[in-house]
Order: structure tokens, then sequence, then C-alpha cells
């Protein structure tokens, strides 16, 4: 088969409808929406687009299927969920296809998001059966407390585009563990990999309308009423900060359980006693994973101005050696952007810097091909006043800064409204700590560019969200703590 049948075999093979109550349908208008290939700007395939009634729906049906679902044996769950694992691992080459078909990041970064995805559910099939609670002598002695667990109820999980499948699983694992039914809205650039997924959960026998998904191109209008509806308990979102800020206010209506998983302004600081040739590495994951289209992104680069001239060099001379193409070709590194507003936001941010007195060490410059590429940038001299020093940059852009003392460089990144994440190189363990716990983000990555693990608490401070996904506490973000008080007589 050639490269080109077998990306359209692969296309033609995937659900494309939406997935209701453990049955494909057609949304109940007709409609369907495109799905473009980033690396072409051609439509891959149209997609069943969800009404707000296909939306009330997919609720219904979870709703519905609550209270049986929590009635289910941990084991029965959490079996659910390692063989859905392992269905994972089986399909990778598929879905890895899939995924950068649709999303356009390189096939290798594709199967790395698989296996990361798939281990959402591994790690919470593990949590599924050691979920507990606590038998207590009230201090008065006499009563007694009862303190236990049970799943929040229906939720709506909404996910972005740029981790197709793993920002999926990392809310569905613990859903799922938790006894939680569920309806997911991906993102509209990329429903693909979450319809396979849903295929997956029925085939690893999820039972009917536990996991529904409704891809749609109007999200407000499909999810608002969801919101509103009072039949879900819950919502989990991962996205950008404006959006989860209009979703957290509809969730006041009817106060759900909230948990947000928002933007971030990462900075990547390297202290002059650094291992420079692994602080260049750090940076180029750091920077690179997604091409970044990552909230993990370093955003911003802060490095001590004794080592800032050598460590631009070795930087902009190995992102200017990264090859970029297509995500399905051998080799590539770095795939195109989401889309052309995605791609004129980066050209937009680079320009305002280089304006404001920022130079281009490499890149900087847009070809003629087609598809929404941007070539791997280092700017050094970045300004505090840049745009990119306060917005996202989302893309392939490392944006240079020197500083000269720990207080100056602690201020500047926390001088943000963001609190993801932030990096720091240094071989002093004192100041690795100290500089650790100064930093007002939910994460640090000392010494490593990426801090993404399913078995760790992933989350942000500030307006970088609410709630942690993964790690030991993922779990108690889809539970309630039941207590109850018994009268000893
Ligand atoms: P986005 O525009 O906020 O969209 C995220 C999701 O929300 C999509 O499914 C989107 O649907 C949906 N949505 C948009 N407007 C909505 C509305 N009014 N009501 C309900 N749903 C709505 O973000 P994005 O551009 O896809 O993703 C990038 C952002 O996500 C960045 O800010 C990034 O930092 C953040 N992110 C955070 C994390 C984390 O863990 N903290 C992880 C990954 C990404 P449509 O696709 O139809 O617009």
């Amino acid at each position: 088969m050639t490269d080109q049948a077998r990306e359209s075999s692969v296309v033609e093979a995937a659900p494309k409808q939406l997935f209701i109550n453990g049955k494909w349908t057609d949304a109940s208008s007709g409609a369907t929406f495109d799905v473009l290939d980033p690396s072409t700007g051609k439509v891959l395939c149209a997609v069943s687009d969800a009404s707000p009634e296909d939306g009330m729906a997919a609720l219904e049906a979870a709703a519905a299927a609550q209270s049986a679902f929590a009635a289910t044996a941990p084991r029965a769950r959490a079996d659910m969920l390692m063989r859905a694992f392992h269905l994972l691992h089986e399909r990778i080459d598929t879905l890895a296809l899939l995924m950068t078909l649709e999303m356009g990041k390189p096939l290798a970064e594709s199967r790395g998001e698989i296996a990361y995805a798939a281990e959402f559910f591994r790690h919470f099939a593990e949590e599924a059966v050691r979920v507990n609670g606590g038998y207590q002598v009230a201090p008065a002695g006499g009563a007694r407390f009862l303190v236990t667990k049970q799943p929040v109820g229906p939720s709506l999980l909404i996910t972005p585009w740029n981790f197709p499948m793993a920002m999926g699983t990392r809310k569905i694992g613990p859903a799922i563990a938790a006894g939680c039914t569920s309806v997911i809205k991906p993102a509209a650039q990329t429903p693909l990999s979450m319809l396979a997924l849903a295929e997956i959960l029925a085939e690893a026998g999820v039972p009917e309308g536990v996991v529904n998904v409704v891809p749609t191109d109007d999200a407000g209008a499909v999810m608002e009423p969801l919101i509103r509806s009072g039949l879900a308990r819950k919502l989990s979102f991962t996205g950008s900060t404006a959006v989860g800020r209009r979703l957290l206010e509809q969730c006041a209506d009817k106060v759900l359980r909230t948990s947000m998983e928002l933007g971030g302004n990462a900075a990547f600081i390297v202290f002059p006693d650094a291992d420079l040739d692994a602080a260049v590495d750090g940076a180029i994951a750091a920077k690179m994973r997604n091409s970044g289209e990552a909230c993990t992104a370093a955003n911003r680069m802060y490095v001590h101005a004794d080592v800032i001239d050598a460590f631009g060099t070795k930087l902009a001379e190995k992102m200017a050696a990264l090859p970029v193409g297509r995500g399905v070709d051998d080799g590539v590194r770095v795939g195109p952007l989401i889309d052309a507003a995605a791609r004129g936001k980066v050209r937009q941010l680079v320009t305002d810097a280089v304006e404001r007195g920022a130079k281009v060490l490499t890149g900087g410059e847009i070809g003629n091909e087609p598809g929404f590429f941007y070539p791997p940038t280092v700017l050094t001299g970045v300004p505090e006043s840049a745009r990119m020093r306060h917005e996202e940059i989302f893309g392939p852009v490392a944006p240079l800064t020197s500083f000269t003392s720990e207080e100056e460089v602690v201020a500047a990144a926390n001088d943000t409204e963001y609190g993801l994440v932030n990096y720091l190189y240094t071989n002093d363990l004192s100041r690795a700590l100290r500089v650790a716990e100064a930093l007002e983000t939910g994460m640090v990555g000392i010494n490593q560019g990426v801090v993404s693990n399913p078995a760790a608490p992933f989350g942000g401070v500030k307006a970088s969200g609410l709630g942690r996904e993964g790690g030991p506490t993922g779990i108690e973000e889809f539970l309630e703590t039941k207590y109850i008080g018994i009268a000893l007589a």
C-alpha cells in the first residue's frame, strides 16, 4: 500500500459519527463539519456535528447510566481501563497515523502521546481499587464518624486539540475509575482521535451510556445548556483561560464541581552554574514538544548574562537543524501548526518582539509551502514589554532574555497571571530548591524540560486553573466525600 493509500484507509476506517448511549449516530440535523490536515490545509473528512439536542441526549444517556455504573465493582471498572490500555498499545500505529493526520505532530510524538494517554488508564485502573474512607471516634466520644467516597455523578469533559487523546484519557480514566459517567466534547479540529478512543472503550466493555462523545463546531451552543441543565454534576475542562473563565461562570448557576486545566506562561531559567548542554537539550524538549503548542511549553527563557551568548548559539544551532515537514514523513521533528490563525498569531508575536528590539538568531521567516508551517525560531534580547512575554506563543519560538540575580529572575518569572509550570537549570541543590519553592506555579521541572507524568499531580495555580489531574489525587476530582455520623448507645 502506498503512503497515501494508507493515510486514506486509516481516515476512512475511523468513526465519524456521534457516540451516544453506546450507538454510533448521525447528528439529528444531519449536519457535518470538516476536519483538515494542517500539513496540507486540505479536508481529511467530515464528522457529524452535534446539535444542542444531541448534546442533551448524550447527557440524558449518561445520567440514566450513572447509578448502575456507580454500583459496579471497582475491580470491574479497573478491568475495563486495563483492557483499553492494552487495546491502545495494540493499535498504536493506526491511532498515531490518525492523530498525526488531524493534528500535525510527527508520528513519533503521536505514538508518544498515545502511550502517555494509555498510561492514564493503567494508572487509574490501579487507583480504582484503592479508593477508601475512614472510621473515627468523635473527639467527645460516643458518636462515630464513617467517611466514604462516592462518584460525583455525570460529568462533562471538554478537551483541546493539542493533545487530542491524552487530554481525554486524563479525564475519562479517573471518571471511569471513580464510577462517573460522562459526555465528552473533543476539540472541533481533532475529533477523530477521541472517536477512535470511544470505539476502544466500547470494545473494552465500558457499558452503554457511560462514555458519550459529541463532536460539534458550535461548542458554546451545545455545552452551555448541558452545564445549566441540572443533570450534570461536574465539568472538567482543558483549554484556554479565556474559555475557562466563561465556563466557570456558567458552572456557578448549578454549583458544579469543576476542574480547570488552563493556559500557561512557563519560564525556563538557566543559572550560570548549569550544565549548558543539558540545559539546551531541556530547552528543546520544553519548547519543541508539539511544536510549542503545549500549555507546558517554555514561553519565556531567562538565561544568566554570563552564559546567554553561549546558550543562544548552541540552541539556535540545534533548533535550525530540526527537520520541518509533514508529521507522517520519516525523520520529521517539527510538524505544522494547527491552523492559519495559530500561525498568524505566532508571526505577529515575533514581529512585535523584533520591533521592540529582539534579535533573530534563527528562523522567523515563513516559507511558501502549503500547510501551516512555522520554522523553529530563536530570539534573543526579548524585552519584558514584548507581547510574547505575557501571551502564550503556542509555536516553535524560543525567546531569550538575560538576567543577573536570582531575586530578579524569580520576580520576573512570577510576574504573570499564569501559574502552570516553570523549569530551572542549576547544579546548586540549595538554589534549585529555594527557587522551586519561590516560583508561583503548580509544577516545577528541575534540570528537566518535561514534567508530564500520569503518576504525578498535574495542574496549575493562579489563572492556570483549579484541581489536579493524574497522580494520587487525580481520582479525587471525580469523588465526593460523604460523612455518616453514627450515634453509639
Ligand atoms: P480553547 O479554545 O479554550 O478550546 C478548548 C476546548 O473548549 C475545545 O474543545 C473548544 O471547542 C471548547 N470550547 C471553546 N469555546 C467553548 C465554549 N464557549 N463552551 C464550551 N466549550 C468551548 O483552547 P484550545 O485552543 O483548544 O487549546 C489551547 C489552550 O489549552 C491553551 O491555552 C493551552 O495552554 C490550554 N491547555 C492547557 C492544558 C493544561 O493541562 N493546563 C493542557 C493542554 C492545553 P472548539 O474546538 O469547538 O473551539
